[in-house]
């Protein structure tokens, strides 16, 4: 499984960043899971400098390449600092205005470069109706249709609901919806592309995952978690990987 910290702003200190990323390495090198750890800009290029066993990546790109943005940091940067994956499209940037539009230019950018997007979707409720369905439909092939063939596979979709996500979380999936929200994501895939590629490309889930859901979680078409509070402590980190 990838076992993905989307570490957010919680840590501020270097120190802190360095005990965990000293937990992410070890547990790396235990070789049961991969791990990755999406740190902030400045402690991502802080952490490309020192030798780490986990994928590092960052949490957001520039939609545009160099040039005069200012505070903008483009792929570019991120790949020439060490990074190899990032995290576009999470529902706390779209909450800022991101349109699925800019989320599709930001992976084709970082897909340019080389490196692999963990693009994250998911609705904020869950209509009867079944609407939330064309919206999660709406957020994936806006992004995968506009990547040339060669770049799909080395999308990681993570399939993250608003209402499970953070403190004010209002429930966590149940394992039985997690598997059928995995079967319908490369369902869509395999209509609109084939199964090949549906087979290919991974499939995360994010939202209030931990050391006592996480096993339960780990359903079929689901391969691996991206989690936010539970990545932020070497201690929880290390809880949710030995559980799995
Ligand atoms: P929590 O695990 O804190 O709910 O956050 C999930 C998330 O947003 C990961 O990107």
């Amino acid at each position: 499984m990838l076992i993905a910290g989307n570490l957010k702003s919680y840590l501020t200190s270097q120190d802190d960043v360095f005990t965990l990323a000293k937990q992410a390495s070890k547990l790396a090198r235990l070789g049961k899971h991969e791990v990755l750890l999406a740190p902030s800009f400045v402690h991502a290029g802080m952490l490309a400098n020192k030798k780490h066993d986990f994928l590092l990546g960052a949490q957001d790109v520039s939609v545009a390449g160099p040039g005069a943005h200012t505070g903008d940091i483009s792929a570019e940067v991120l790949k020439d600092a060490g990074v190899e994956y990032v995290i576009v499209g999470h529902s706390e940037r779209r909450a800022l205005g991101e349109s699925n539009d800019i989320v599709a230019g930001k992976a084709v950018r970082t897909l340019e470069q080389g490196l692999k997007v963990i693009l994250a979707f998911g609705e904020s409720v869950r209509d009867e109706d079944g609407m939330y369905l064309s919206y999660i439909q709406e957020q994936i092939l806006s992004v995968l249709t506009r990547v040339e063939r060669r770049y799909q596979s080395h999308i990681i979709l993570a399939y993250e609901p608003i209402w499970a996500i953070g403190e004010k979380a209002t429930g966590v999936i149940t394992p039985h919806d997690l598997e059928e929200m995995a079967l319908f994501i490369r369902k869509i895939i395999t209509e609109t592309f084939d199964a090949s590629l549906a087979k290919k490309i991974k499939v995360l889930y994010g939202g209030s995952v931990n050391a006592d859901n996480a096993k339960e979680l780990q359903v079929r078409g689901v391969d691996g978690f991206l989690l936010g509070r539970a990545s932020s402590t070497p201690e929880s980190l290390e809880a949710l990987y030995k559980v799995l």
